[in-house]
C-alpha cells in the first residue's frame, strides 16, 4: 500500500518532483482531494483514467498556482478584466473554462477547445504546484462514479499512485463550482454559489440540467453525464422537519443508521446516528459520511435533506446523485 506522506516541505517538493517526472500524487485541496498529474504529459494523464478508471470523454480540471502558469495552460496572456474576476474567487474552489493552448494535450480536455481551469487555495496544494513548475491535471482522487475523497484514508487503495499527502479533513468537502464564463453558466454547482457570481455576471444561471428534473437535449459538461457519488449503502434522501421526522427516523428498523440536523438527532435513538450542524457542514462531512458506511458494510442509510438554498443547493445536487430514493415526511 502506498504511504501516506506528513506534509512537511521535503514531502512536498519530494511529491512535486515525481509529478514532475510523469508520476501520480493525491494531494489536498479546499474541495476534496486530488489525483494529479504533470498536464503537459499526455501518458502521465492516462495513468489517471485508468486509476479511476474514468471515461476518456469526462475531462480533467487543470490546477494553477500563478497567473503565468495560467496563461501557458491558455496559451495567450490574462486580460486586466479577467484577473479582476478571477481574483475575486482564486485561489478558491471556482473552476473556470478557456479555450486552451496546443501545450494542453487532447487526453486532458477530452478533445474539446476549452480546458477547465482552478487555482486551488490550499496551502499544501498551491506549494506543490509551484515546486512542480507545470501545471497539474487532477480529477478527484475516487474510482470513477464513487464518493469523492475528503480524508486521506478514503484513497489508500487507488492503485497506480506513488505518493499521498496528507492535509486532513477537506473544508468544503464538495467538489468545485464549475463555471462556463463565456456564456455566465454554472456546469456544477459548488462552493462558489451563484449569489457570490451575480455581482460579476449578472446573467450568470445554472444549467438546465441542474434546476429540472428533465433530461437537457445537450449535456454542456462532460461529467453531467455519468455517475456521481455513490456509495454500496443505498441511500433515501428524507425531506421533512422536526418531530414528524424524528418519528419516521424512529420507526425505521434500528439497523438502519441515520444523518440528520442536530435539531432532529436530540427526538432520535436506538440506532447509529451521524449528527449535522448545517448544510455547510452537511457538504463537508457527507462523502465522510458514505466512506464510513462503506467500510461498516452498511446496506441501507437515510439522510435528511436541507434547503436547496446557497451551499444546500450545492449538497443536495451531491446527495440527490447520490441517493437510490427521495422521500417527503410531512
Ligand atoms: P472532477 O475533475 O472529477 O472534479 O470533474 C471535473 C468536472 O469538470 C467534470 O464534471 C468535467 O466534465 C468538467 N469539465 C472539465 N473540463 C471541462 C470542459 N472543458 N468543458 C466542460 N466541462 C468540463
Ligand atoms: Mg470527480
Amino acid at each position: 500500500m502506498v504511504s501516506v506522506l506528513s506534509p512537511s516541505k521535503k514531502n512536498i517538493s519530494l511529491c512535486a518532483d515525481l509529478i514532475r517526472s510523469g508520476k501520480l500524487v493525491v494531494f489536498p485541496t479546499e474541495t476534496v482531494y486530488g489525483l494529479g498529474a504533470n498536464a503537459f504529459l499526455p501518458d502521465s494523464v492516462e495513468k489517471i483514467f485508468v486509476a479511476k478508471r474514468r471515461p476518456k470523454k469526462n475531462p480533467t480540471i487543470v490546477h494553477v498556482s500563478s497567473w503565468k502558469m495560467l496563461s501557458l495552460v491558455i496559451g495567450r496572456s490574462v486580460s486586466k478584466k479577467e484577473k479582476r474576476f478571477l481574483s475575486r474567487f482564486w485561489p478558491g474552489p471556482l473552476t473556470v473554462l478557456f479555450l486552451r493552448s496546443p501545450r494542453i494535450p487532447d487526453i486532458v480536455t477530452a478533445g474539446l477547445p476549452t480546458v477547465a481551469v482552478r487555482w486551488p487555495s490550499n496551502r499544501i496544494a498551491r506549494q506543490l504546484i509551484s515546486m512542480a513548475n507545470v501545471p497539474v491535471a487532477a480529477p478527484s482522487a475516487n474510482p470513477s462514479s464513487k464518493p469523492s475523497p475528503t480524508l486521506s484514508r478514503h484513497v489508500k487503495k487507488m492503485k497506480g499512485v506513488s505518493a499521498i499527502l496528507d492535509g486532513g479533513p477537506s473544508v468544503f468537502g464538495i467538489e468545485s463550482t464549475v463555471l462556463d464564463l463565456e456564456n455566465q453558466v454554472v456546469l456544477r454547482p459548488g462552493p462558489v454559489g451563484i449569489s457570490e457570481l451575480k455581482p460579476w455576471l449578472p446573467d450568470v444561471r445554472f444549467h438546465a440540467s441542474l434546476v429540472s428534473d428533465a433530461r437537457p437535449k445537450k449535456v454542456a459538461s462532460p461529467g453531467m453525464r455519468y455517475k456521481h457519488y455513490s456509495p454500496a449503502c443505498k441511500i433515501t434522501v428524507v425531506t421533512g422537519f422536526g418531530k414528524k421526522l424524528a418519528s419516521f427516523f424512529n420507526g425505521l428498523p434500528r439497523s438502519v443508521p441515520v444523518i440528520c440536523s442536530s435539531n432532529v438527532a436530540k427526538n432520535v435513538s436506538g440506532r447509529v446516528v451521524f449528527s449535522f450542524s448545517s448544510a455547510s457542514d452537511l457538504g463537508k462531512r457527507l462523502f465522510a459520511f458514505f466512506h464510513a458506511l462503506d467500510d461498516a458494510k452498511i446496506k441501507r442509510a437515510v439522510v435528511q435533506g436541507v434547503p436547496e438554498r446557497g451551499i444546500g443547493f450545492s449538497v443536495m445536487n451531491r446527495l440527490k446523485k447520490a441517493a437510490s430514493k427521495r422521500l417527503t415526511v410531512s
